[in-house]
């Protein structure tokens, strides 16, 4: 079925839409992206998403391509055009073009480009793959130092899965200087005796909307929290770890670098984060 995306102000169907060649998303990666999930029709988190981004492009001084109230109605919009009752909504703003390739960044009144698009995924809440757990590898992370600032200089991150899937595992754990980072497109906790263990908001690491959402849900359900560096070392020894992130949620990890953890099942306490988060995050969805 042929899905009908969002460009700079139009709906059109995927195959008529287009971007130029000298945007400067498509040349230099000077862009900045969200992805929101959707729940039975409706958008999670959607207000976060929307400061993050705000963030995002001021940090990198982009121009915002519109309000929040109008980026709300195109997500809307979208969900409705393409019958979407569990998927994801892919948003990108990049810094336009004025029609060539340049350093230097196109005059002031050059207008950002802001593309979104839907991905149709039924079963994404009820995923077998939480069901069975992640296994993990650790790479070294090579990412440049503004993680913070949610841009699509994915590659990197890309060939961390890729490396991940060569080893018959699932997904990486990023390693700067000894300590964990973040996974390649989540953030990374470890449970100890009930304490959960996470690396602090700094500009390593992607201030994840989930991350803020479970942190927040595991202080108000009692749970122990540090936040504070750890080493894979520490996580291989952890009783139980998961990873949180708008488009997986709660996803528990099972294995990293080879070691085992518990008994190689989801954790109880990623279990439980992944139905509290499923479940208030239905409940205050738009
Ligand atoms: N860290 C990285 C590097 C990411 O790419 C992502 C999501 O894409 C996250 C963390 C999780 O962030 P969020 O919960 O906002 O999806």
């Amino acid at each position: 079925m042929t899905r009908t995306v969002y460009v700079n102000g139009e709906y059109l169907p995927e195959t008529e839409a287009k971007v130029s060649i000298f945007d400067r998303g498509f040349l230099f990666a000077d862009a900045v992206y969200e992805v929101t999930s959707v729940l039975d029709g409706k958008l999670i988190d959607f207000d976060g998403h929307a400061v993050r981004l705000q963030r995002s492009l001021d940090e990198l001084e982009m121009a915002s391509p519109c309000s929040k109230e109008d980026l709300l109605e195109v997500h809307r919009k979208l969900v409705e055009l393409n019958g979407i009752d569990e998927g994801l909504i892919y948003l990108q703003v990049t810094r336009g073009s004025d029609g060539d390739r340049d350093f230097v960044f196109p005059s002031e009144d050059t207008p950002p480009s802001l593309v979104l698009f839907t991905q149709n995924k039924p079963g994404l809440a009820d995923s077998p793959a939480a069901k069975k757990g992640a296994k993990v590898i650790s790479i070294e992370d090579i990412r440049w130092g503004r993680r913070d600032i949610k841009t699509v200089q994915l590659l990197y991150p890309s060939m961390g899965k890729m490396m991940a899937k060569k080893a018959g595992c699932d997904d990486a754990w990023l390693v700067e200087d000894g300590y964990v980072t973040e996974g390649t497109s989540n953030n990374a906790y470890f449970v100890k005796n009930g304490t959960i263990v996470t690396r602090p908001l700094s500009n390593d690491i992607l201030h994840g909307i989930t991350r803020k959402a479970v942190l927040r849900m595991a202080q108000e359900a009692q749970m122990k929290i540090e936040e504070r560096l750890f080493t894979i070392e520490e996580a291989q020894g952890a009783d139980e770890a998961f990873t949180t992130s708008a488009s997986a949620f709660v996803m528990p990890v099972i294995e990293i670098d080879g070691v085992q953890l518990g008994d190689g099942t989801p954790g109880p306490i990623a279990r439980r984060l992944r139905e509290i988060y499923l479940e208030e995050s239905r409940n205050a969805a738009v």
